[in-house]
């Protein structure tokens, strides 16, 4: 599991500065989401986190060690995109073995591997189907289980249940909670729906265009909005 630091974090494309200073710890075992509306940086904040973004100034830290220059693949650093992005040639048990690609686990362990992951998320009965056999819910699985397959010590989730319908999208977000729970892999949501945000985060994260607003408890966020764009994006309580 791992601790979070962004240190003074700039994100520039081109001559647009999308992230202008981040600041912010995430502790380990954690779960936390940033929210915010679209475009506000949310992504580009995970991708990051990821390795898919090298931030273009300041320092990004896990368990104190800055890792700006460390490649994705090297992170152990489990990700779900908002498409899933399940390679549609591949196998599900293809699909979750390919984060292993770089490791030299041998064939057995790799399997065993597969199997616990696929276990974890109940999709060992899908083994041997294509993405394109799967039910929505059922690929957001399977994206889980190759996120999970290598044993991330942070998981990062882009906007994973947005896809899914209301019915699902209910049950994935006691289902990703309890994975949270059993596993107690640091964990940041990606999501512009409050809604989500406050019921599966211990804190959320705030943002607005490529800033934090503020950083709190669900409740925090509820009774002490610190500006009246938190107070109107996070509604009244439930
Ligand atoms: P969110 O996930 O909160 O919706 P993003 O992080 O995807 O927002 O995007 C934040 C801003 O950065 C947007 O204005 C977006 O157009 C821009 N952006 C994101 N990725 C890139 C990229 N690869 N190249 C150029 N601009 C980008
Ligand atoms: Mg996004």
């Amino acid at each position: 599991m791992a601790k979070i630091e962004f240190r003074n974090v700039v994100k520039r494309f081109g001559a647009v500065e999308v992230i202008p200073d981040m600041n912010l710890v995430i502790e380990d075992g954690e779960f936390v989401a940033l929210l915010g509306p679209s475009g506000c940086g949310k992504s580009t904040s995970l991708f990051m986190l990821a390795g898919i973004y090298r931030p273009s100034g300041g320092e990004l830290l896990f368990d104190g060690h800055v890792v700006n220059e460390v490649e994705a693949r090297d992170r152990n650093v489990g990700i779900v995109f908002q498409s899933y992005a399940l390679y549609p040639h591949m196998s599900v048990r293809d699909n979750i073995l390919f984060p292993l690609r770089f490791k030299k686990t041998p064939r057995d362990e790799a399997l065993a591997r597969v199997k616990a992951a696929a276990d974890l998320v109940r999709v060992e009965e899908l083994l041997d189907r294509r993405p394109s056999e799967l039910s929505g819910g059922q690929q957001q699985r399977v994206a889980l289980a190759r996120a999970l397959v290598k044993e991330p010590k942070l998981l990062l989730l882009d906007e994973p249940l947005s896809n899914l319908d209301a019915s699902l999208r209910l049950s994935m977000r006691t289902e990703i909670k309890s994975l949270h729970a059993q596993l107690g892999v640091t964990t940041v949501l990606v999501t512009h729906d409050q809604i989500e945000a406050t019921t599966m985060a211990d804190r959320i994260i705030c943002m607005r265009a490529g800033r934090i607003e503020q950083v709190g408890t669900p409740d925090d966020l509820y009774l002490k909005p610190s500006s009246l764009f938190v107070a109107s994006f996070i509604g009244s309580p439930p």
